[in-house]
């Protein structure tokens, strides 16, 4: 059998230590625990790749404390606008949304429009019409409300100025989340769900949605989500850039991951990071930031929440 093995993030930043309540810390380290967990637990089982990571971001999106789903931040008219992502190694089907308001979980719409529709992306008004068609529910707004990134929001609004919600406040490191996973049989997959950043306007969509910039997944090289300031991401097609690497250019995972990340990405003034996962279960991920809340568990006996350096 095969080396099974899921990482997941819930976004980078200025995360240092000390900086946190020792009960915050906690509570991060609890709910990235029970996400690995969870879609570890579809792995031993014999799940596939696609639902282990599908399952671990579901438990990411449903925590308010990180910036997907529930606990999605504002947008400049005080909505939350949702993007997200999926793709399947194994034979490059992928799905993604962009834009979408109401739902509970959008990777698992984006998992639906991969499964469901002709198509891989669909953003918006039509997206929504899709997720009405396969029958979800709607939550209200309240649902997706939380304290803190309303306050941050609310620093910000009438400006122009947008932000990753975890880098600029001293107090708010949270963020978007994903997970990568390699299955019993060596297919792998990656997800990625985020609210996008604090203050954005114009339909602003950034990296997550995006297929081989912000999430990535082939099986003949790797399965990476990622994290960070979405235009720089976008403009380096970073997950992309990982895959070509391995490749192209027979660079190990750990090698070309941190090469996009502490080089390549940094170059063009990105700031984030990654995880990422090839059909051996060997995973990497870099960061670029003081921190970045991630874990890792494999059939190995790792099995390891952190979030600083
Ligand atoms: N990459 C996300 C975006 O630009 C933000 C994040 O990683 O927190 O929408």
């Amino acid at each position: 059998m095969n080396t099974i093995s899921i990482a997941i993030h819930g976004g980078a930043g200025t995360l240092v230590k000390g900086m946190m309540t020792p009960e915050k810390e906690k509570a991060y380290q609890e709910a990235l625990q029970k996400a690995l967990d969870m879609g570890y637990q579809v792995l031993e089982k014999g799940g596939n790749a696609v639902d282990a990571v599908e399952k671990s971001v579901k438990a990411l999106e449903d925590s308010h404390l990180f910036n997907a789903g529930k606990g999605s931040v504002f947008t400049a008219t005080e909505t939350h606008e949702m993007d997200a992502s999926i793709m399947d190694g194994k034979n490059l089907e992928a799905g993604a949304v962009s834009l979408i308001t109401g739902i509970k979980n959008p990777v698992s719409l984006a998992k639906d429009v991969m499964e469901k529709s002709e198509h891989v992306f669909l953003a918006g008004e039509g997206a929504m019409q899709f997720a009405k068609a396969n029958k979800y529910s709607l939550e209200e707004p309240d649902y997706f409300y939380d304290e803190l990134r309303h306050q941050q929001w609310l620093a910000i609004k009438d400006t122009d100025n947008f932000q990753l919600d975890h880098s600029v406040k001293k107090d708010s490191k949270f963020g978007t989340v994903g997970a990568v996973a390699c299955d019993a049989n060596g297919n792998i997959a990656a997800a990625t769900s985020t609210g996008g950043m604090t203050n954005k306007k114009f339909g602003r969509v950034g990296d997550s949605p995006m297929i081989g910039a912000g999430n990535y997944a082939n099986n003949k090289t790797c399965a990476v989500s990622c994290t960070g300031s979405g235009e720089f991401f976008i403009r380096g097609v970073v997950a992309y850039d990982v895959s070509c690497l391995i490749e192209y250019k027979g660079l190990s995972l750990e090698a070309a991951a941190n090469e996009v990340i502490n080089k390549r990405i940094l170059e063009i003034g990105g700031d984030g990071g990654l995880i990422a996962v090839d059909t051996q279960g060997n995973i990497a991920m870099p960061f670029n930031t003081e921190g970045m809340y991630r874990g890792v568990k494999t059939s190995k006996g790792i099995d390891v929440i952190s979030i600083y350096k």
